[in-house]
């Protein structure tokens, strides 16, 4: 029987990375949902390659008549689509009600938009416990933990450690990183990414959202969730046992693999896009420096804050990189933005409500910041 699967978020990065996954196995899937912020011209040409799929195009711009139009139209969509499976590769907070419609929809959620954990992980969790549908991760650090776990069980886990590429600017001095252009802050050395997720890596605000997204996804002390570089983007993330032992599952860098184990989890398929060779390989390993990308530590901040500092401190980030991004803040003033958001008071139960309330309120303090 084919997995009924719906795409959020087709035409980005991951979302084209999927569809590569369902090409090479055909038989395994049917797809019958894609989304797609923008590119409707790109939306078209996948509902013509897969014409079985209900269309959603949730930006702005001109679409055919078989495209569904608009933001609010997807939860929708997501609720008649009869999916089994919805791979949730939309970028950024977006992404919270369509995770939240697909667990309504009783669809198991492939979940690589971190934004869903990151600022509501205990409202996912309790409604998909109440449906009986999994999350499972496809952040490729977290579904390489999410794997170690299910190997090596979680009661004699020490710690977690999440690998991070360091970004390009892992050498740059102080000095240096204050004049990071646009340009130079989009192009990434190991991994092909959206422009968003491009800038967080370059911050280590990615890692810092990937660092309290483990906090939630895996119920771990946030001191327990470790960082380490690792240029070379082979070991996806590590588990240290009591006993010492360290576990790590390693690859080639491709999101295929996160996405093609998630999309036919419980089972284990051969990938067929290759191997990792070892001989001549060689990995590196060094420790984040906190001092050049404070935003780590302010994600470790927020982890340990709890409530909706970790809403408050994406919303921050979110609204910093797109001033970055028109020019009208720098490098270096991005994690400025996030401190001064932070040192807020951001205390509170979470629900959607106060999430969506956190949410707009740090955008409006960190507009404020940018502004003045
Ligand atoms: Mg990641």
């Amino acid at each position: 029987m084919k997995k009924r699967l719906a795409i959020l978020g087709a035409t980005g990065s991951i979302g084209r990375a999927a569809l590569d996954v369902v090409r090479a196995g055909q038989e395994d899937f049917e797809i019958v949902l894609l989304s797609a912020h923008t590119g409707a011209a790109a939306l078209e040409r996948l509902g013509t390659e897969f014409p079985g799929a209900a269309l959603v195009l949730c930006g702005e711009g001109p679409a055919g008549p078989r495209i569904r139009r608009g933001r609010e139209a997807l939860p929708d969509a997501i609720g008649e689509a009869g999916a089994d499976i919805t791979l949730n590769g939309i970028a950024g907070a977006a992404g919270l009600l369509p995770s939240l419609a697909a667990l309504r929809a009783r669809s198991a959620l492939a979940l690589a938009n971190k934004e869903t954990v990151v600022l509501a992980y205990p409202l996912v969790k309790a409604l998909a416990e109440e449906q009986g549908v999994p999350v499972i991760p496809v952040d490729s650090e977290h579904a390489a933990v999410f794997r170690l776990l299910e190997a090596h069980g979680r009661d004699r886990v020490r710690e977690i450690i999440l690998t991070a590429s360091g970004g390009p600017f892992r050498r740059h001095s102080l000095r240096q990183l204050e004049k990071v252009t646009v340009r130079e802050a989009l192009d990434h050395p190991t991994w092909s990414m959206g422009p968003k997720i491009t800038v967080d890596s370059a911050t280590m605000a990615n890692k810092g959202l990937e660092l309290i997204e483990a906090v939630r996804l895996f119920g771990m002390e946030p001191d327990r969730v470790k960082v380490v570089i690792h240029p070379q983007s082979v070991v996806h993330s590590l588990i240290r046992m009591d006993d010492g032992a360290l576990y790590a599952q390693l690859s080639r860098p491709d999101m295929r693999l996160p996405i093609r184990e998630a999309l036919y989890w419980p089972e284990l398929s051969p990938f067929p896009f290759g191997d990792l060779d070892l001989p001549g390989l060689h990995l590196d390993f060094e420790a984040p420096d906190e001092e050049r990308f404070p935003m780590l530590p302010l994600a470790a901040e927020a982890a340990r804050r709890g409530g909706l500092y970790p809403c408050a401190y994406n919303a921050a980030n979110e609204e910093a990189v797109e001033a970055f991004f028109q020019g009208r803040a720098g490098f270096l003033d991005i994690p400025a933005i996030v401190r001064y958001v932070l040192d807020r008071d951001w205390e509170g139960e979470l629900s959607l409500e106060s999430i969506t309330e956190a949410d707009g309120r740090s955008r409006r303090i960190a507009a404020s910041r940018i502004g003045g």
